[in-house]
């Protein structure tokens, strides 16, 4: 696939990857910056040690800030099915958005399918399997909410990009409610198996990561049944893609 709008600012920041590189991995995050051109430029800034791949604009823009084969720094401290070093093995892509801190807003449609296309080419040329695309908050839940709530999973997952489940049509009973200790076990149990590093002290976060991507209708860190139904749902459907 050709993508001919791709422009490039090289960033400063990145290094080499491993040898040989391994690249399984698609991280996705919101900008959280007022502008576009603000986040570029913090991005390209020698001082800030931070960078991504890719940085996507509202109108669709996509430019290119570290080539793939290097190593950019976008995910910090992180972990996801048990493994820490995520720059080491992913590609970042930052999607413009002023984020939770300056009037989180809905991405525009220019920009979703700018990353649908983004994406499936990243997802056709490297060995990213669908339960290896992620989103920040989902590898740092103590630390970062992007891409958030707003952000929409499910259409690409239905572009094969990531994984969403198939929804049970009605609400369970007793929604709201919280769970037993024995549902509470199996929640936890469902969150690791999807792939979430959960730390003593980090459950409520974590729990709130989860929602945030898989239950975004409400996002309080509550473990309550809904939230466990959600979570036995996405566990299904995280074990189907990792058996394909
Ligand atoms: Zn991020």
């Amino acid at each position: 696939m050709t993508l001919p709008e791709v422009r490039e600012r090289l960033s400063p920041n990145h290094a080499a990857r491993g040898e040989p590189p391994r690249i399984d991995m698609l991280m996705l995050h919101y900008t959280g910056m007022k502008t576009a051109a603000e986040a570029i430029d913090w991005l390209c800034d020698p001082s800030t040690r931070v960078s991504a791949h890719y940085v996507i604009e509202e109108d669709g823009t996509i430019w290119r800030l570290v080539p793939e084969a290097r190593r950019a720094f976008h995910a910090g401290r992180s972990c996801w099915a048990g493994e820490s070093d995520l720059n080491e093995l992913s590609i970042g892509v930052e999607i413009v958005n002023p984020g939770h801190e300056w009037g989180y807003r809905s991405f525009p449609a220019e920009q979703m399918a700018a990353v649908e296309r983004l994406c499936r080419d990243l997802v056709s040329r490297y060995p990213i399997p669908p339960h290896r695309v992620v989103g920040h908050s989902d590898v740092a839940p103590d630390r970062k909410s992007d891409p958030g709530e707003r952000f929409d999973w499910a259409r690409l997952a239905g572009a094969g990009i990531g994984v969403w489940p198939e929804l049970a049509k009605e609400v369970a009973r007793g929604r709201g409610r919280g769970v037993g200790i024995v549902e509470r076990a199996a929640a936890f149990a469902d969150l690791a198996a999807i792939g979430y590093c959960v730390t003593a002290g980090s459950e409520a976060v974590t729990i709130a990561a989860f929602q945030r991507r898989f239950r975004p209708e409400r996002w309080d860190g509550r473990l309550d049944r809904e939230t466990a139904r959600r979570l036995a749902e996405v566990r299904d459907a995280y074990d189907r893609a990792r058996s394909r």
